[in-house]
């Protein structure tokens, strides 16, 4: 899959078991759903519209969930 290097990345979604899709800025043009994606850990709004998805993370979490990870000795997301 081409990444297009302009989008933002907002947060992620986690798409299985040490599985996580990133969550791109919506593009102009594309027609989203009207509901938020809201973290799981902090209850912060990642996006306005795209959702409602379930299991995701705003970059934060997800970074300080992959440092964990890291200290904990347990193999890296993907
Ligand atoms: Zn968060």
């Amino acid at each position: 899959m081409k990444i297009d290097s302009e989008q933002t990345i907002l947060g992620y979604t986690r798409t299985g078991k040490d599985t996580y899709e990133p969550i791109y800025e919506p593009k102009r043009g594309f027609v989203y759903t009207q509901a938020f994606i809201i973290c799981y850990e902090c209850n912060t709004a990642i996006s306005g519209c795209g959702g409602p998805r379930h299991n995701s993370l705003c970059v934060k979490c997800f970074e300080n969930y992959r440092l964990e990870r890291f200290i904990d000795g347990q193999g890296p997301l993907t």
